[in-house]
């Protein structure tokens, strides 16, 4: 056995049968969260469990239009839900009717001519993309991660990796709206009455969208070109790198390891090929078990986050040279970022400032968080930095100015006093960040005070006024509206 020992291709086979051996048992869990989990509710944290009175299965739409009216007779209060990823209340509120819209969910109708889909607004972009593949098309503006609802989506007005077709809510051509008193309306970018400008960005509280008319694009294939460089040379980077017309889509990611803590970045092109593919499949999700494997070594933090932004620059540099379709790049893995430790939870914040504080910004955020958290409570696990284009459509509009936002993973314990410090941090974090000009995004958990909510949305009171002028009997409600506007 000794003798053994010694051979290096024996010591390699059982360094390959335990890697194969620690991967084949990581556990890939999925969460147990949202409407069906008897009488509380949450959504993707669950930080804020809560009774409804009940959950109706969207099918119909004339049911619906029912569920509206009488509601306006009885004084019901009503939400919609769509896959819940968003995590503080914004799909539920306390003993009211939640509309869950996932069986919502039809392909109505392809035009190849025009370029647009028409779908109901319960379907997710994956069924979309899976739709539009065979005609050659993509979508202009959509998450990285296609797991989301398009109402859920379009009513936080989300963006992705795209730089060049601006806010999600100027690819809707039409919607069909069902409104606050129970009217359907077809809705225009013309509209006088301009809905778009509250629905889209308005957390379903103007009315369900029952389908929309998305503009969409071809389904273009790019190159993949990576480069690592230092965060204080990043802005001006991405200000050339908006110049030259080539890079379709484009995101970076900055360390959070203690040794290069956000000191080093790396930044990830999809560069223009002039072709198109109508051949590659879409991707399902890959490699689930090893990416959580190196997410998992990361959460350890320290010295083992460094080693976590070694292999994720490795493997970023990897993509080099590689060719990938637009479709494919909008439907990143997700399924490696479930965590289900019991008394933890892992959460999301984002924070936009305008491009020219980006790098005084990180400078300044360096005395704010702490470069090693291995011993701390709240552990920051990864920052993915994206463009937010300005947007001059809706009210709650986070991109008054072209925006960088910082799309930050923590986790933190879920005892009231590690409440409480994630608390303390995300708001010192917070008026960091509206000191340089910025804002953060309203999708996640109510960290903020609701000074800092009017601070970073000064439009907050239109909003509002608009909320109780269009909905006077104050039907649609959830506990983000709750806390933060009324
Ligand atoms: C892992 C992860 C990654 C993410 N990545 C990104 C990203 O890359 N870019 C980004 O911008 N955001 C991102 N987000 C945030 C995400 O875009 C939002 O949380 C989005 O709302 C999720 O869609 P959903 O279907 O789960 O919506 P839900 O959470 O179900 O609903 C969100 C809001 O939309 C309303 N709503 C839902 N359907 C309708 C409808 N038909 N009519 C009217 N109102 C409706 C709800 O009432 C609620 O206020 C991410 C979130 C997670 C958890």
């Amino acid at each position: 056995m000794s003798e053994l020992l010694k051979k290096p291709w024996f010591l390699g086979s059982l360094v390959v049968v335990f890697v194969a051996i620690v991967l084949w048992n990581i556990p890939i869990e999925k969460r147990k969260y949202g409407l069906s989990q008897g009488s509380l509710v949450t959504d993707y944290p669950g930080l804020l469990p809560e009774r409804v009175e009940r959950v109706v299965k969207a099918e119909n739409r004339n049911d619906l239009q029912r569920i509206v009216k009488e509601a306006n007779r009885n004084g019901q209060k009503i939400s919609v839900a769509g896959l819940q990823h968003s995590q503080g209340g914004h799909t539920y509120y306390k003993d009211g009717v939640v509309l869950d819209m996932r069986t919502f969910n039809r392909i109505l109708e392809i035009d190849e001519r025009q370029k647009t889909i028409r779908v109901e607004a319960g379907a997710t972009w994956e069924d979309v993309q899976e739709a539009i593949q065979p005609h050659g098309f993509a979508l202009k503006v959509t998450q990285s991660q296609s797991i989301f609802t398009i109402g859920g989506s379009l009513s936080v007005n989300a963006h992705g990796r795209d730089i060049r077709f601006g806010p999600m809510a100027e690819t809707v051509k039409e919607m069909t709206l069902l409104t606050p008193s129970g009217d359907m309306k077809t809705i225009t970018r013309e509209d006088p009455d301009e809905w778009m400008k509250y629905v889209f960005g308005g957390y379903g509280l103007f009315g369900v969208i029952l389908d929309v008319t998305l503009e969409l694009t071809e389904n273009d294939l790019y190159t993949i070109h990576t480069e690592q460089l230092k965060s204080n040379e990043y802005a001006s980077y991405f200000k050339r790198l908006l110049k030259q017309r080539n890079t379709a889509m484009h995101y970076a990611r900055v360390s959070v390891a203690p040794a290069s803590f956000l000191d080093e970045m790396v930044v990830v092109n999809y560069d223009s090929t002039d072709k198109q593919d109508p051949n590659t499949a879409l991707k399902k999700e890959q490699g689930v078990k090893l990416s959580k494997l190196a997410l998992d070594v990361g959460r350890l933090g320290g010295a083992f986050e460094n080693v976590f932004w070694g292999t994720q620059k490795h493997y970023l540099a990897s993509l080099e040279g590689n060719e990938i379709t637009r479709n494919n790049v909008m439907r990143s893995e997700s399924t490696f970022m479930e965590y289900t430790k019991p008394g933890r939870v892992e959460v999301l914040q984002e924070f936009f400032v305008p491009v020219d504080a980006f790098e005084a910004y990180l400078h300044d955020l360096r005395q704010v968080i702490p470069a090693n958290d291995s011993k701390d409570d709240f552990k920051l696990h990864n920052i993915t930095v994206r463009y937010a284009a300005k947007d001059d459509f809706t009210t709650l509009n986070y991109a008054k100015e072209d925006m960088l936002g910082l799309v930050v993973l923590i986790q933190h314990g879920v005892k009231e006093e590690q409440v409480a410090n994630a608390e303390s941090l995300i708001r010192t974090w917070t008026d960091l960040t509206l000191e340089h000009g910025g804002t953060y995004y309203l999708p996640y958990y109510r960290y903020q005070t609701k000074d800092q909510f009017r601070s970073s949305y000064p439009e907050w009171e239109k909003f509002k006024e608009e909320k109780l002028r269009r909905d006077p009997n104050n039907i649609f409600q959830n506990m983000f509206y709750e806390y933060y506007v009324k």
